[in-house]
């Protein structure tokens, strides 16, 4: 709802036997030197998966079905990729990478209720670590919102991490531009530092990431976040992160309904199943 739409036409089902097929041959051919290149290539960057929102079956511009995201986790498996809690994978990228596994991470924003009463039963189920973006304001507060509780409740199962996008989810640009410029600093240092005391106070965790609304950030909203105590913060787009990326706009993949088979396998950068790179 937040960030901007994505539409996407349906991928068919062809294009994953054609994978399939090209996969067999290249094993059949056994084309293992340029491969093994590429796949030592392939292990350092990680994918940081962006969702919103959650629905048994009705697919929206930011909603995913439960198919639908139970057919991506299914593929990051085949894949070979274990999906890591996003503090490791940032730690990962600070030091420097050298994974010797394909690793991807998955984040929520925005804090929907979709997000309690469609995603966490399945991430429970598949014991899936996801790290949630949430404003704060909108918490117990908005009807399209979490309660403090169901926040608490996630958190609790230990699967679930709760970071901050903000206190009310502004657009920087706008605010930038409708205020004077000592005003606008005053701002952001009010949305950074509010919602990270209110998390913190409220579910008694450590709160050091940050999602940028939008994806807007500049150098200007870096500083201010790393003044407010922020140890990483997490843009919109960008594909999946190579090590030694800004740990203030670490790149992330937007996900929608029709990311499946081959165009999955595109967004999250990976040639195929690991098995076909052996
Ligand atoms: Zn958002």
């Amino acid at each position: 709802m937040h960030e901007q739409q994505h539409g996407r036409s349906p991928q068919p089902m062809a294009m994953d036997r054609r994978a399939v097929v090209f996969a067999g041959l290249a094993v059949a051919f056994d084309v293992a030197v340029p491969i093994r290149v590429l796949a030592a290539r392939e292990v350092r960057t990680i994918p940081i998966l962006a969702y919103h929102r959650f629905d048994p079956s009705a697919p929206g511009p930011t909603t995913v079905t439960i198919r639908t995201f139970e057919s991506q986790l299914h593929q990051l498996a085949e894949y070979g990729y274990h999906i890591t809690r996003l503090r490791d994978v940032v730690a990962a990228s600070r030091d420097g990478g050298g994974e010797t596994t394909r690793q991807a991470a998955i984040t929520v924003d925005d804090g929907h209720r979709s997000v309690f009463t469609v995603l966490f039963p399945l991430i429970r189920q598949h014991r899936t670590p996801v790290t949630l973006f949430i404003y704060p304001s909108a918490i117990s507060n908005a009807d399209y919102a979490m309660t403090w509780d169901q926040l608490r409740e996630m958190q609790a199962s230990g699967l679930v991490n709760v970071q901050s996008h903000t206190y009310w989810h502004p657009n920087f640009k706008i605010e930038r531009r409708r205020r004077s410029s000592e005003n606008y600093r005053a701002f952001v240092d009010d949305q950074l530092q509010r919602s990270k005391a209110t998390l913190e106070a409220r579910l008694r965790i450590r709160v050091d990431m940050l999602a940028w609304p939008f994806g807007i950030v500049d150098a200007d909203l870096e500083a201010a976040a790393r003044k407010a105590g922020y140890a990483a913060a997490l843009a919109y787009r960008g594909g999946p992160m190579a090590p030694g990326a800004d740990l203030l706009a670490l790149p992330r993949i937007p996900v929608g309904d029709t990311d499946r088979g081959m165009r999955f396998a595109a967004l999250i950068g990976a040639t195929g199943p690991v098995a076909a790179w052996r």
